[in-house]
C-alpha cells in the first residue's frame, strides 16, 4: 500500500507530534497493519490555522472553478480504485464485493457534491419594506471541523468534505482512530488538485484530537457522525463556542412487517439490511416487528435466508458477511447476548466464530420485551431481533419506543396503512416495502437522540452555508 499515514496540513505531510501512537488493525485477521501517531493540540491548531488562511481565496473562487477542481478528484479516485479497495477492505473489514458498490457511491458522491456550490437556493429578492430591496446570499461558514466514524470511513469523509468545500468552506477532518487510512489517501489525492490548506487531516482519538478540533475558536462549524455518546460530548463543546453543529448519530431502526406484506421478499431484504456491513450500520434493520398472525411464516423465511449468509475472508468475492471492527465491538455484542433475559430465545447464531479476527455468527433472537436492553440500545452487530405485535397501535408504539429516530421501514400491501405509518413513525428516513435503499442524493435527518441537521444531497450541502439578508435602500 502506498501511504504515508501522516497528518496533512497546508498541503504538506506532517508527523503527528502527540505523545502516543496506536495500532491500525485488519479486523478480519486481528493483525496490525501499521501504527499511526496521535496529534497534539498544537498539530490541530496548525491544521485549523492552515484552513483559516486558505479560506479567503477559496471562498472567493467561483462555484464553477471549485466544481472543476473537485470533479478532478472524482477522476483521481476512480483511477485509484484498486488501491482504495485494498485499503478499505483491509482496514474496515468490509467484504470486497460489497465495498466495490460502496466505492462506486463514493465516486458518485464526489461528482454530486462537487456541484453543490452551483445549486444553492435562497429566498427570492423582494421589496418586503417600502423603499428597499431585500436580497439573500448563501455564504460559506469558514473552517469546518469534520469528525467521522469507522463504519463507512471513505463514504462518510466524502459526504462531508466535498459539499463543504464545493460551497466555499475549508476543512480539517479527523477520521476515526480505528480506520484513518482511506481518509488520509483521499486527502493526499485532494491535495494534488486543491490549493494548499483547503483540506487538512489530523490523526488521533476523540477525547484528545477530536475535542481539540471542536473547541478551536477558529472552527465555524462542526460536522459530526458517530455515536450518541460521542455526539453529546461534541454538541456540548460546539455549544460552548456557539458554533453550528450537525450531528449524525446512532439508530436502532424498526422494520414493521404486516401480515399483508410480501413476506418472502421482506425476509430477504431485511436480512440484507440487517447484516449489511456486519450490522454496523446506523440504519440497519436490527429490530424487526412482525404481525403475530404472520410471525411463524416470516421467521421461517428469515431463517432460511440467514442460512445463505457466507461469512469469511473479506477479500473473497463470495463473502457476504465480514467481521466486526474490533475486539471491543465484538465483546460489546457478545455482552448483549450473554445478558439476554430468560424469556429470550436465540434461533440461530449467538457465538463468536472460531477463527482469527472479530467475527460473530449471524444471529436471530426472539421472545424479547420492549424494555430489554437489546431492544433499547443500538447493538451494531449482525444480530436481528424479531418481536411480534397485534394491530397498528401496538406496532407504532413499539417502533417508536426507543430514544432513537434515524430510520424505519413499514412493509404492507395496504397503501393507506403504509402512508399512515410513514407519517407517524418517529424517524428522519422511512422506507415503504424497502429498507436501507440509499445513495449520495438521499438527505438524512435524525429525530430524537439520532441527532440534528441534514447530511447528503442538496439539503445536506446547504447545511454548510449561512444565509445573509442584504437590504438596499432605494434612496
Ligand atoms: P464514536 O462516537 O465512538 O466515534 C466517532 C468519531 O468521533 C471518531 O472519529 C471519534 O474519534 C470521535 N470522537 C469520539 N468522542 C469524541 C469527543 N469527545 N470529541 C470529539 N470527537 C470524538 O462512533 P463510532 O463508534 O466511530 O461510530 C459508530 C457510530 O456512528 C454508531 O453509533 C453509528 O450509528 C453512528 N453513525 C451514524 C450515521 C448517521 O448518518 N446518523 C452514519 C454512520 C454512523
Amino acid at each position: 500500500m502506498k501511504q504515508t499515514f501522516l497528518n496533512i496540513i497546508g498541503g504538506k505531510p506532517a508527523e503527528p507530534s502527540g505523545a502516543g501512537d496506536r495500532a491500525v488493525v485488519n479486523p478480519a485477521t486481528g493483525q496490525e497493519i501499521l501504527r499511526v501517531g496521535d496529534s497534539s493540540s498544537s498539530d490541530v491548531a496548525a491544521a485549523v490555522d492552515a484552513a483559516a488562511d486558505a479560506f479567503g481565496t477559496w471562498s472567493r473562487q467561483t462555484p464553477a472553478a471549485r466544481h472543476k477542481l473537485l470533479a478532478k478528484l472524482a477522476d483521481l479516485l476512480e483511477r485509484h480504485t484498486d488501491e482504495f479497495l485494498e485499503i478499505e477492505v483491509a482496514n474496515a473489514g468490509k467484504p470486497i464485493a460489497a465495498f466495490r458498490d460502496e466505492f462506486a457511491d463514493c465516486v458518485d458522491g464526489v461528482r454530486l457534491g462537487a456541484t453543490a456550490g452551483r445549486n444553492l437556493t435562497a429566498p427570492s429578492a423582494a421589496e418586503y419594506l417600502d423603499g428597499a430591496t431585500s436580497a439573500f446570499r448563501r455564504e460559506p461558514i469558514g473552517v469546518v471541523g469534520a469528525i467521522t466514524p469507522w463504519n463507512y470511513p471513505l463514504l462518510q469523509a466524502i459526504a462531508k468534505v466535498i459539499p463543504a468545500l464545493a460551497v466555499g468552506n475549508t476543512m480539517v477532518i479527523k477520521p476515526s482512530e480505528l480506520t484513518p487510512l482511506s481518509t488520509v489517501r483521499l486527502v493526499e489525492l485532494a491535495n494534488e488538485v486543491l490549493p494548499p490548506g483547503v483540506l487538512n487531516v489530523v490523526m488521533g482519538d476523540g477525547p484528545g484530537t477530536g475535542a481539540a478540533l471542536t473547541a478551536n475558536p477558529k472552527v465555524g462549524m462542526v460536522s459530526f457522525t458517530g455515536s450518541v455518546a460521542g455526539g453529546r460530548a461534541v454538541a456540548v463543546s460546539a455549544a460552548q463556542g456557539l458554533r453550528k453543529a450537525v450531528m449524525e448519530l446512532g439508530g436502532n431502526a424498526p422494520a414493521v412487517v404486516f401480515a399483508d406484506a410480501d413476506l418472502p421478499r421482506a425476509a430477504a431484504l431485511l436480512r440484507d439490511a440487517g447484516l449489511f456491513n456486519s450490522g454496523q450500520e446506523c440504519m440497519a434493520s436490527s429490530r424487526i416487528l412482525v404481525e403475530d398472525t404472520a410471525a411463524e411464516e416470516f421467521v421461517a423465511a428469515l431463517l432460511s435466508e440467514m442460512a445463505e449468509v457466507r461469512l469469511g475472508d473479506t477479500f473473497a468475492e463470495t463473502t457476504t458477511l465480514g467481521p466486526l471492527i474490533s475486539e471491543k465491538q465484538l465483546g460489546r455484542a457478545v455482552g448483549f447476548l450473554n445478558r439476554l433475559p430468560s424469556h429470550a430465545k436465540v434461533l440461530t447464531g449467538g457465538s463468536r466464530v472460531a477463527r482469527p479476527g472479530f467475527y460473530l455468527e449471524p444471529t436471530v433472537v426472539t421472545g424479547l420485551a420492549q424494555d430489554d436492553e437489546i431492544i433499547q440500545n443500538e447493538v451494531f452487530s449482525p444480530i436481528l431481533t424479531v418481536q411480534t405485535f397485534s394491530g397498528e397501535e401496538e406496532a407504532l408504539a413499539m417502533a417508536n419506543g426507543t430514544v432513537y429516530g434515524l430510520s424505519a421501514s413499514v412493509w404492507s400491501s395496504d397503501s393507506g396503512r403504509a402512508t399512515r405509518f410513514a407519517r407517524d413513525l418517529k424517524a428522519g428516513m422511512v422506507w415503504v416495502n424497502e429498507h436501507l435503499m440509499f445513495g449520495p442524493d438521499c438527505a438524512v435527518n435524525g429525530f430524537g437522540e439520532s441527532g440534528f441537521g441534514i447530511e447528503n444531497g442538496a439539503l445536506g450541502a446547504a447545511e454548510f452555508t449561512r444565509l445573509k439578508h442584504v437590504l438596499t435602500s432605494h434612496h
